[in-house]
């Protein structure tokens, strides 16, 4: 049976063998336990910049870890946490440093398209990134996907916006994620909607998103 792959969730996931999840660890005060065998991301979300500073010790030796397989969530977010600056600062901090490990980076945006845009186009990472929970206008997502991000979407799929809809239509099969960041709606329930709204079988965009993992954040089985 082919997997379910959520490549952005805040939960543990319960033992379900038929599920890729990559739980996202967040950077607070106090530096947090990592999973021994989970996969992970972690980054220094946008809301938590004005309390926290990036322990770069403590975060090279996690993300050096071979179970952490993206830097993030980290961003850009208008509406909330400290100055866009400080939040650029700390944002491209993490950037180099998934450039330096090699491992693609989770992105957090609000509000802030043409500076995150801007930023890919200074910075040149060599490591894919990604917009996780997309849910903004069409010609953005246009945008984003000319300048060579993948798109995520979550749960807000289900909601039958029709112009959400046609994002997820639009978007390339190569750049396309899904994920639950969290939220009630069960990967699966996410997955349904999208082969809805894409008109491919269930199982095709198993493989789809299968193989795009693979490429971005690496062998999933044991090595
Ligand atoms: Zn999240």
């Amino acid at each position: 049976m082919k997997p379910y792959i959520d490549i952005h969730t805040h939960l543990e996931l319960t033992a379900h063998s038929n599920i890729i999840a990559l739980r996202n660890i967040l950077l607070q005060q106090r530096n947090p336990v990592l999973p021994d065998r989970e996969l992970f991301s972690i980054g220094l979300h946008p809301w938590n910049t004005d309390q926290v500073s990036l322990d770069t010790l403590f975060f090279q030796e996690a993300i050096s870890l071979p179970n952490c397989r993206a830097i993030g969530e980290c961003g850009l977010d208008r509406l909330r946490g400290a100055s866009l600056d400080i939040q650029t600062r700390l944002f491209k901090q993490q950037a180099q440093f998934a450039e330096s490990v090699q491992k693609p980076v989770i992105i957090h945006c609000v509000r802030a398209w043409l500076e995150i845009i801007d930023l890919k186009a200074e910075i040149q990472p060599s490591v894919p990134w990604i917009i996780h929970g997309f849910r903004g206008k069409a010609a953005t997502a246009k945008k984003l996907i000319g300048s060579g991000f993948y798109l995520s979407f979550g749960e807000s799929i289900l909601s039958m916006n029709a112009v959400l809809a046609e994002i997820v239509r639009e978007t390339p099969p190569d750049r396309l994620f899904l994920e639950t960041d969290g939220g009630k709606c069960p990967i699966e329930e996410v997955y349904r909607v999208a082969s809805d709204i894409k008109n491919l079988p269930l199982e095709k965009l198993q493989e789809n998103l299968l193989l795009n993992f693979e490429k971005v954040f690496g062998k999933y089985g044991p090595s």
